[in-house]
């Protein structure tokens, strides 16, 4: 690798210095990041960026943070372990702005999230007539201003009585049929404690007053002397709604909430019809409008109706909401409304979001962390993102982006790309510089940059057609489209134009066999690793056991094989008096979960531990079983050959879980398969590895779906549907059907646009 040790010499006033960073994958990587300055960290999935960038850097910085607090404090707060390197300098207090989902509550909006909907409610109780009081009479997360009915949240939630109780059974045979109020749970026994039921009685069977005692409980109220969580019966209706349904759902585990749903149904509050607040602050009105049309209202609509206003006291705060509103819509978030739960964004979105309420701030001196910024977002909201990123720095702070996308690419001051390739190939920085120098540079990043496009040539024909009829969910203006079979479909347009909607919502009910593949977690349990996904795992610890005449359970690190002192853990967790509890490696198979005594057993004179620490493109050959083999060089076809046999699938990025799905699709035929923005977390080289896989699947008869903005995939498409023309309520129709070179002469379309400058 290239030696970059003469950089550290750098003044961490002016650089973020870097030396021997060794997380995960990086080999002893020496840097140095300009402050005050955009730093762009390229390289394909799996070099070693999120290593660098999120790993080392923003946990250095907030280690260091919690540092300065007193130690209550810190024992109260996360605790971050030192990062794996020799020396780091010069990182002041980072903000990491990802794509994880804001907030998990129902009362989160996006009014409420960026604080324009305070502002708005100082508005309306200063310019609104008649007043309903001070600001909070218009918040719904006040018991002032909520509506009495719903609490605020604009539904109610009634509990489906038919769903919930078996009448054909008895209390002691589960009539109860909500999973935590079975027979022996501790919810049940208060029924059972009460001495109300036969206990043994269907109660399809009850009298009037027995299944009026059960459901609403008793008017006079029973006392219960046998001890429990419970001291007074109450009815399983009352008792449903104060456990499960009076509280934040995000509070329950999700395997509950599911439950609750499921013996639940929604419904559009009937006293507030869903504006969440009570009739007083719903009476106010201002130049005509209630503060409810103001969250129904799109952002460019709102700033239009905010900007007439005249009123005394309503001029400045009317502005002020005008410049956060503007904010939103220039990072090309003009099409949603205040009122829109933060639980229902996109990724992409609710990264946006988080954004805004970073420029809204005025601190500087900040390092601002990015991931994939331009995820969700059509080629014509990138610049406007750009500018965004632009500002930031120009505000003193330091902004570091961890980008594949060549608009993104070229507003950077500096660029660190990482490589050569990933995993165990990755790990390094192979150019440091400007973007000019990048193009000439001769890595991944540096060709793909040189590339020039060009449509695809050899468009397939469809076997066939599925039909969207009349399509109207969210903004969608009655769409009806065809959708052929047999080839490879990219539905395109900008953010907010209706593609997921029509393709994961409505198209996708509709056609419950298609096959999703995203980038989710793939079983989340650290157990799994890539050779239990592609179910060879079993294969392996057959030939395990034949070539040693033992049990194959012996093998496995969930069975007879697991490590005795761990239990196949791989480490211990000691519980520590008044402190976080602390989790260190095994000492007895040193986090192979293996017990020794295992590790005699050998196949091909390896054992189970040093088979499993084979990279896939080692272990190809190793095998003699065909189907082994042939599922193991799946792996490798994908791009995912560096991976080790067991490495656990919670430490895959986006890209590599995404990869490691389709390898398990291979060879299949006469599926459906939709990808949400599959070039997420993808380097362009990796894009074109992507669209070989998507390829394959088609030319083996499968139909694939695909949701994108990314030119080289729209331009290698089999058929193109762009919808639009532009997002929310001015989008929602299809704007254009056809191949990638019909599209070249459409009018109405952005994407024809970029498509031809791309193409230039
Ligand atoms: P990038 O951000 O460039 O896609 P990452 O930094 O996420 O790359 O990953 C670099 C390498 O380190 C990959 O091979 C990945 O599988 C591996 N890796 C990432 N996280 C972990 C982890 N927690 N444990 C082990 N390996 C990891
Ligand atoms: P795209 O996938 O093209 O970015 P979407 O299908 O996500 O667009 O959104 C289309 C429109 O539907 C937007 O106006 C968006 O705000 C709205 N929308 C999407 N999901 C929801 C939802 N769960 N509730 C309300 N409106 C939604
Ligand atoms: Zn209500
Ligand atoms: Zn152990």
């Amino acid at each position: 690798g290239t030696d970059h040790r003469g950089d550290v010499a750098r003044d961490p006033r002016k650089w973020i210095v870097i030396d021997g960073a060794r997380e995960h994958n990086l080999r002893s990587v020496s840097v140095a990041i300009p402050k005050d300055a955009i730093t762009v960290f390229t390289g394909v999935s799996g070099s070693g960026k999120s290593s660098l960038v999120f790993s080392t850097v923003a946990v250095e910085s907030q280690r260091q943070l919690n540092e300065t607090f007193p130690t209550f404090v810190r024992n109260r707060l996360p605790r971050y372990e030192k990062p794996e390197v020799d020396r780091i300098e010069g990182v002041s207090t980072a903000v990491v702005v990802d794509q994880k989902p804001i907030g998990g509550s129902a009362r989160s909006t996006v009014g409420t999230a960026t604080d324009i909907y305070s502002i708005i409610r100082v508005l309306f109780s200063r310019a609104g007539e008649p007043s309903a009081g001070m600001a909070t009479a218009y918040s719904f997360n006040t018991p002032e201003g909520a509506c009495p009915r719903c609490d605020g949240l604009g539904r109610t939630t009634t509990v489906d009585l038919d769903a919930m109780i078996d009448k054909t059974k008895s209390l002691n045979e589960g009539a109860l049929r909500f999973p935590l109020f079975a027979p022996g749970m501790v919810q049940w026994q208060m029924f059972a404690a009460s001495g109300l039921f036969d206990l043994d009685k269907p109660v399809g069977r009850y009298s009037e007053t027995e299944w009026r005692n059960l459901v609403y409980g008793p008017d006079d109220g029973v006392q219960l002397e046998r001890s429990g969580p419970w001291t007074s019966y109450e009815g399983l209706l009352d008792k449903f709604q104060r456990l499960y349904l009076n509280r934040d759902l995000s509070s329950l585990s999700a395997r509950t909430r599911k439950a609750v749903q499921q013996f639940t149904t929604q419904g559009v509050c009937p006293l507030c019809h869903g504006a969440r607040l009570n009739q007083a602050a719903l009476a106010t009105k201002l130049d005509g409008y209630t503060i409810d049309d103001y969250a129904n209202m799109e952002v460019v609509e709102l700033v239009e109706v905010l900007g007439k206003i005249d009123h005394p006291l309503g001029v400045q705060l009317a502005a002020q909401a005008i410049a956060g509103l503007r904010r939103l819509d220039e990072i090309g978030l003009g099409y949603l409304h205040l009122g829109r739960e933060t639980t229902t964004l996109s990724g992409g979105e609710a990264q946006r979001l988080k954004m805004v309420r970073f420029l809204g701030s005025s601190l500087t001196g900040m390092t601002y962390i990015f991931d994939e910024p331009s995820v969700g977002l059509h080629p014509r909201d990138v610049g406007r993102m750009n500018r965004l990123l632009t500002q930031l720095r120009d505000k003193g702070n330091t902004v570091l982006v961890v980008e594949h996308d060549r608009d993104v690419i070229t507003v950077a001051d500096h660029v660190v790309d990482m490589g050569p390739a990933a995993g165990v190939h990755g790990g390094e920085v192979v150019f440091e510089g400007t973007v000019a120098d990048l193009r000439a540079a001769d890595t991944a990043t540096g060709r793909a940059l040189r590339r020039r496009s060009a449509i695809k040539s050899g468009i397939r024909t469809p076997t066939g057609y599925l039909k969207v009829t009349g399509a109207s969910l969210h903004n969608l203006c009655d769409v009806s489209v065809d959708i052929p079979t047999g080839v490879l479909t990219v539905f395109t347009g900008v953010a907010g134009s209706g593609k997921s909607t029509l393709v994961s919502e409505v198209f996708a009910a509709e056609h419950p066999e298609a096959i999703i593949v995203d980038q989710a977690g793939l079983g989340t349990s650290t157990r799994s690793t890539p050779v239990s996904h592609l179910g060879v795992m079993d294969a392996i610890r057959k030939a395990f056991a034949a070539a040693n005449s033992v049990d194959a359970g012996l093998f496995s690190f969930n069975s007879k094989g697991a490590c005795r002192a761990c239990g196949g853990r791989g480490e211990v967790t000691a519980d520590m008096a008044f402190m976080d509890p602390v989790t260190t490696v095994c000492e007895r198979c040193h986090g192979d979960r293996y017990d020794p005594d295992v590790l005699g057993y050998t196949l091909g004179g390896k054992s189970i531990v040093e088979v499993l620490a084979l990279t896939a493109e080692e272990a190809v050959d190793f095998f003699t079983d065909r189907a082994v083999r042939r599922k193991i060089g799946s792996l490798v076809e994908v791009g995912l050959g560096y991976l080790t046999l067991g490495q656990p699938l919670s430490s895959l990025s986006g890209g590599e879980r995404q990869r490691l799905k389709l390898a398990g699709e291979l060879g299949k035929s006469g599926g459906l398969y939709i990808l949400d923005e599959p070039t997420t977390g993808l380097h362009m080289s990796d894009i074109d590895t992507l669209l070989r896989l998507l390829d394959r699947l088609v030319d083996a008869g499968n139909t694939v779906l695909v949701i994108e903005h990314d030119l080289d995939v729209i331009e290698h498409a089999d058929h193109i549907i762009d919808l639009g023309p532009d997002g929310g309520r001015h989008g929602g129709q299809v704007v254009f059907e056809g191949t990638p070179a019909q599209l070249l002469d459409a009018r109405n379309s952005y994407t024809a646009q970029y498509v031809r400058r791309d193409l230039g």
